[in-house]
């Protein structure tokens, strides 16, 4: 017999299988003998009472035998098969491959930036030397944003696909099975490249293409369908469909579609900075205890406040994490955040940002790159104010709030350096008083929150992309171009690794009927 049961257990018992055998038996009033294995469907830690908790969902074997799941994949041949163009090899672009390989088609994936282990080395010159590669970097490159991301894996998104099967899929690649029961699944940067690596060489292995250092300069489209895409080496690959998804970093190809006078968008995002405090500070207001101990991990926040009308919220909460450079071209500062699987650095961030509606910026309201533009505007003046070399002007929390300059500014992770800058020089007004406002209100939400050894750091800019490349909501393909599909988080269809994935499957499905 199997019986699914809720168990709860003190933390430091979470992965006792002994214990929590014996929980259970008790729940169920049996010996704990007749119980033969006990399978965690969800795990999730409860701090709400004084006492945290672990609470678990489990399916409880009694006399019966249990065979654990395995992951494996295995893809059918597409060596010859009819090509699908897949620009760009992040979640979306890798999980499009992997679909359009089960379907029987055979993706070409077409990569501006490097791969992983090369790639590391311009990661390497923007830590230490604050020269950022245009064409490999945080966000461009094998993986995408994803690789050098944080790996958080929850989403809102359950209803555009199969979450479990995205998240089986990276466990199949190499990801611990914990993210398929965790509710707060991670997998962490120093893991991301090897899962990366291991999907593409699936793609590869089954027939694939996957082609780094091959930039898309120009969609071939002739009588409105797509023929296929030329390189900036000049180079022309052809297929009838084409997906697009190059990230929210990607502003040439924004450029490029403009120019090409095919349709795009303004569209709203958010925009803030980062804020960083030591993470004991964030153990202390959400374990409500002095120290933390091994048994818990360090904890996350998640806090949003409405102000005159606009949502103020924290963003990629990275628990044990580091404050990293993501600008895509020189003198401009962006600011995003990770954390390794331990999640063991000694701080805690997240992006903090204001709502930005379509009104809220000036300029011809025609404009589709008016929203870019003005991201751009500001993480230049961000450089500027910052001094260079991608130094990043930070500010105190409460100074921040009070209208003062930092006398300094703490310790923190963000690698480059920080300068103590008046923030409000930075961010526009009705941005600026709104953080303000919203920070004091956060802090009476979580003790300890709101102090003075709390950096903001700026800016948090590229939340989601300045653009939306319109697309059919039947077949997913643009209104004036047969073929072509936007897709992913730069084209506004995604906001996050999990939300690319499924968006890039749905792609290579709506592509596979052409
Ligand atoms: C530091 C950091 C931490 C993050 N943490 C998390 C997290 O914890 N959880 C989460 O869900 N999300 C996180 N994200 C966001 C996540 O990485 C993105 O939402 C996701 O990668 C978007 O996927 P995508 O495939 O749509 O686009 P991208 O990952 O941006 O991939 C686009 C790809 O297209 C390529 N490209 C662009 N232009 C061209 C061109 N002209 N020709 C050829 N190729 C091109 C780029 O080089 C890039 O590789 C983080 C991002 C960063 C930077």
């Amino acid at each position: 017999m199997i019986k699914e049961i809720e168990i709860v257990c003190p933390p430091g018992q979470q992965e006792d299988e002994g214990a929590l055998i014996k929980i259970a038996a008790t729940a169920l009033n049996i010996s704990p003998q007749k119980i033969s294995a006990l399978k965690i469907l969800k795990r999730s830690i409860d701090a709400r009472g004084r006492r945290v908790v672990y609470r678990m969902q489990v399916q409880v074997f009694m006399d019966e035998l249990y065979v654990p799941e395995t992951f494996t994949v295995k893809y059918p041949d597409v060596k010859t098969a009819k090509p699908v163009i897949i620009i760009g090899a992040g979640p979306a672009g890798l999980f499009a491959a992997l679909q359009c390989i089960e379907l029987g088609l055979k993706p070409i994936i077409v990569e501006r930036g490097k791969d992983v282990k090369q790639r590391r080395r311009d990661l390497a010159n923007i830590n230490k030397q604050g020269l950022v590669n245009p064409e490999s970097n945080y966000c461009f490159g094998e993986g995408g944003a994803g690789t050098y991301s944080d790996g958080k894996l929850y989403t809102r998104s359950t209803k555009r696909g199969d979450v479990n099967a995205v998240l089986k899929t990276f466990v199949a690649h190499g990801a611990t099975e914990d993210i398929l029961i965790d509710a707060r699944p991670h997998i962490g940067t120093n893991k991301l490249p090897q899962i990366i690596t291991s999907i593409k060489d699936s793609i590869v292995n089954a027939g694939g293409e996957v082609l780094f250092d091959a930039k898309v300069i120009s969609l071939l489209v002739e009588f409105g369908k797509i023929k296929g895409v030329e390189l900036a080496n000049g180079q022309k690959i052809m297929a009838d469909a084409v997906i697009l998804a190059t990230g929210h970093s990607a502003r040439d190809i924004f450029e490029m579609l403009h120019h090409q006078n095919i349709l795009i968008e303004a569209k709203p995002f958010a925009l803030g900075v980062r804020i960083e405090h030591p993470q004991e500070i964030i153990d202390q207001a959400q374990y409500h205890c002095e120290f933390r101990g091994p048994d818990l991990p360090p904890s996350y926040y998640n806090l949003v406040e409405q102000v005159e009308n606009r949502g103020v919220f924290s963003f990629c909460m990275c628990p044990g994490g580091i404050i990293t450079p993501c600008a895509t071209e020189a003198e401009e500062i962006v600011v995003n955040g990770w954390s390794p699987s331990k999640r063991n650095n000694p701080f805690a961030n997240s992006g903090t940002v204001v709502q930005i509606n379509s009104e809220d910026v000036k300029g011809d309201m025609n404009d589709p790159l008016r929203m870019l533009r003005f991201q751009q505007e500001i993480e230049k003046l961000a450089f500027k104010a910052g001094g260079g070399n991608l130094v990043a002007p930070g500010q105190r929390m409460i100074d921040f709030v009070e209208n003062r300059i930092s006398k300094d500014l703490p310790e923190n992770s963000y690698l480059p350096g920080t300068k103590s800058v008046e923030l409000k020089e930075i961010l526009p007004g009705w941005i600026n008083e709104r953080l303000r406002k919203a920070l004091p209100a956060f802090g009476r939400k979580m003790k300890g929150y709101y102090t003075n050894e709390a950096i903001l750091v700026g800016v948090e800019s590229r939340t989601s992309s300045p653009v939306k490349v319109p697309r059919d909501k039947e077949t997913l393909q643009h209104p004036q171009v047969t073929g072509l599909f936007p897709c992913g988080e730069g084209a506004g269809y995604a906001g996050g690794i999990i939300s690319a994935a499924i968006d890039g499957i749905n792609c290579a499905i709506a592509a596979s009927k052409i």
